[in-house]
């Protein structure tokens, strides 16, 4: 055995678990780092704290002189609690967080120095831009950007840093960050939906989104992981051969979660708790050494911010543990992925849940409203979806038998297909006042009562409804929510405003009541979006064909499912909402592709290194110790009687040379073709190429890698095996 692989293991078996102690209750310790509302209200003046709700309700602009005491209350606040310095904190598009500390500290004449921190520091930075994925932008305009304050997520404390969440722009206005556009989104979806609420309570004001992620990861430890050249690169096994027990026992799932890991968990909730995310749930995920965490659902904006936070804390916490956190959706061939199922539902400052359905006809016509919109919306803009979701790590996932097919499609469940059967039947124009009594009572009437004993949960959609809520579950773990939910929100507030065109159209030239016009455009929107909906095993070859038909896109790669995000229509939808123009979609599908081009390019390398400097050379030493061997057994028995007493030794001397020889090979092809790919300028041809002609080849050196881990020597064998990465505690 490799030394490196055997102090691995004896590391990690001799690991203890760290011991927490949890002093106080979870509910006394939440939000505790946080510059929440009630925090603010504490330490703000009267002006001061109504003007930050405003801000943080309404939007409205915070004049100079109140960010002044803000930050001075913001700046005692942190202080109070042992902060040394200050960062404006933000999501670039590198997919990771970004942050640049600056002290409070500031000297004044000669040797006496104060703790200063000012409006003007609050509000706005300078981080340098052109270090950042900008896609182009930095090009055509200037490299500056600019981080500015977003006032609806609260800033933070962690570790002795003050972290206030910003949005970060290009001077030219374009957005580099996820927040920018997520912010415009969400507020598109709130004026259409309130635009639309009207139609039932003249009393909403606002709507938020709320979104609730459910983030998987796998625990390895990290004496393991340094033992990888390939996780610790690419954050995936490139290759290995499977271990001969691995989740076909289904003995992980729920299962009581292991010491160590349960030490993790606890520490890092602790942490989330101070952080204000409301995290709940804990378990063990279906393949070994995975897991689950999810929160209380939030208002997006937030609940984005706290998923990325919280990704950077798991690491942090990691450290402390020996472990490392695996958020790649494909770690290990042949096992469970992860992912990061998004749940999204909208609901109003009057309190009701959009997506819910409720007590009176009147509610139900509202939820029915809202769900029947956003079907068409996923119908719609399906690709769009699909492309919102895809990276070169979540195509190891989707499409793979075991998470959802790169087919975008709705479940609903049995209840609520009637519904829409049967309100697809309604009458055109005007209705009878029997018909109405009747759809209220007995169609729109039973909702609540059949949602109740719903109990029908289709695991292998992308996007269900699971009784107040979507769930968006094609959303790989290692993912920025704030992309889908960009994406969900505006082809949603675009539908809603197309909705309300109609209906008041149908009110004011058809001269129809309210309900009647309601009844008759959700009618037309059932009968159209009938394509999209899917009941049945979305796993299945059969669903592949029948999507076919139906004409659904299947873009099992990201090269080949992200080209419609700068099609007209996309572009078109962005724009007229105002969340994206066309410069910042064109640099953002750029920044993409690139990523994906060098994702795969360094898996190669990696790849590449690993077979020729790791595999190929132990192959051959053990191969010397068994032509040793056969040379010996020839001198005792001879040349004929040997031929029958080394048959085995030689048969797998030839064997090991016939895989050395294609992987060789295979080695030489990818890095021409690697070269070829790379001579190309165009960015969507590039990243074709390295889908194409590159990516192939990756399966072809690992099956023959692979192949020789079975062969060669235990004892000589240099990359811990999978057997050891997921079972040894
Ligand atoms: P599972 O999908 O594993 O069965 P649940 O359905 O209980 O789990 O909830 C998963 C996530 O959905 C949780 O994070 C929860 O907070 C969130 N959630 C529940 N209701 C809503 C809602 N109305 N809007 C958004 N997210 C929600
Ligand atoms: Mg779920």
């Amino acid at each position: 055995m490799s030394t490196l692989r055997f102090f691995a293991i004896q590391e990690t078996l001799n690991r203890k678990p760290v011991k927490i102690v949890e002093k106080k209750r979870r509910s006394e310790l939440f939000g505790k780092n946080v510059y929440n509302k009630s925090t603010m209200q504490q330490t703000l003046t009267k002006d001061a704290f109504e003007s930050v709700s405003n801000a943080i309700e309404k939007g409205t602009k915070i004049e100079r002189s109140i960010a002044d005491q803000i930050a001075s209350s913001m700046k005692d606040w942190a202080l109070g609690k042992g902060v040394t310095h200050y960062t404006h904190w933000f999501q670039p598009l590198t997919g990771a967080t970004a942050e640049k500390h600056d002290a409070f500290f500031e000297t004044i004449g000669e040797g006496d120095a104060i703790e200063k921190f000012g409006g003007g520091q609050l509000v706005q930075q300078e981080p340098d831009a052109s270090s950042f994925p900008n896609g182009g932008i930095r090009n055509t305009f200037e490299a500056r950007g600019y981080t500015a304050w977003d006032p609806t997520s609260p800033a933070f404390i962690y570790g002795t840093t003050l972290c206030i969440p910003t949005v970060f722009v290009a001077y030219t206005g374009e957005a580099l960050d996820y927040k920018t556009p997520l912010l415009r989104a969400l507020q598109a979806v709130d004026g259409a939906a309130v635009a639309v609420c009207k139609y039932f309570d003249k009393n909403v004001k606002k709507v938020n989104a709320s979104l609730g992620w459910e983030q998987e990861y796998f625990l390895i430890d990290s004496a393991l992981v340094s033992s990888r050249p390939d996780i610790l690169l690419t954050g995936r096994t490139l290759l290995g051969h499977a271990s001969a027990k691995g989740q076909q026992l289904d003995d992980h799932y729920f299962g009581t979660i292991p010491n160590r890991a349960m030490s993790y968990m606890r520490d890092l909730e602790t942490e989330c708790m101070l952080l204000g995310i409301p995290v709940k749930t804990r378990h063990n995920e279906v393949a070994p050494n995975q897991f689950e965490l999810a929160p209380i659902y939030e208002e997006a904006n937030l609940a984005v911010d706290h998923n990325a936070l919280l990704m950077d804390v798991m690491d942090k916490v990691a450290e402390r543990h020996n472990f490392k956190v695996l958020f790649h959706e494909k770690p290990f061939a042949g096992i469970n992925g992860s992912g990061k199922h998004n749940n999204w539902s909208l609901s109003t400052d009057t309190g009701v849940n959009l997506l819910s359905p409720g007590k009176t006809p009147m509610s139900n016509l509202q939820f029915l409203t809202f769900f029947v919109n956003t079907i068409k919306a996923v119908n719609d803009n399906e690709e769009l979806l699909r492309a919102a979701i895809a990276s070169a790590s979540n195509d190891h996932r989707l499409g793979a038998n075991e998470a959802p097919p790169a087919i975008m499609s709705v479940f609903i469940g049995k209840q609520l297909t009637k519904v829409l059967n049967e309100l697809e039947n309604v009458t055109s124009g005007k209705l009878s006042p029997e018909e109405k009594t009747d759809l209220k009572l007995n169609v729109v009437g039973k909702i609540p009562e059949i949602l109740l004993d719903n109990t029908d949960r289709n695991r292998t959609s992308p996007f269900a409804f699971t009784g107040n809520k979507f769930e968006f579950r094609a959303v790989g773990s290692k993912a920025n929510c704030a992309n889908p939910m960009t994406l969900l929100n505006s082809i949603v507030a675009k539908q809603l405003m197309a909705f309300k065109t109609e209906v008041d159209a149908l009110i004011e030239k058809k001269d129809m009541k309210k309900d009647d016009a309601v009844f008759n455009v959700l009618r037309e929107y059932i009968k159209k979006s009938k394509t999209i909906l899917f009941e049945g095993n979305g796993y299945g070859e059969a669903w592949e064909k029948e999507a076919k038909k139906r004409g659904l896109s299947n873009n099992k790669t990201t090269p080949g499912a992200l080209e419609v995000k700068i099609s007209k229509k996309a572009k078109a939808i962005y724009e007229e909402l105002g969340v994206m123009n066309a410069v910042e979609v064109e640099a953002r599908y750029e920044i993409e592709m690139e990523d994906y081009i060098m994702r795969i390019q360094i898996e190669g390398r990696v790849l590449g290194d690993i077979a020729r400097n790791h595999i190929v050379p132990t192959a051959i030493k053990y191969q010397n110790i068994l032509i040793e061997n056969a040379k010996g057994l020839k001198e005792i028995y001879g040349e004929t009687e040997f031929k029958k007493v080394a048959k085995a030794q030689l048969d797998l001397i030839e064997e090991i040379s016939s895989h050395i020889v294609t992987i060789n090979d295979s080695v030489t092809k990818m890095t021409n073709m690697r070269k070829k790919a790379n001579s190309i300028e165009d960015v969507t041809s590039k990243a074709k190429a390295y889908c194409d002609k590159v990516k192939p080849l990756f399966d072809d050196i690992r099956y023959h890698c692979d192949k020789l881990e079975l062969l060669v020597d235990d004892e000589l064998w240099p990359l811990t095996k999978y057997r050891e990465l997921l079972f040894t505690k």
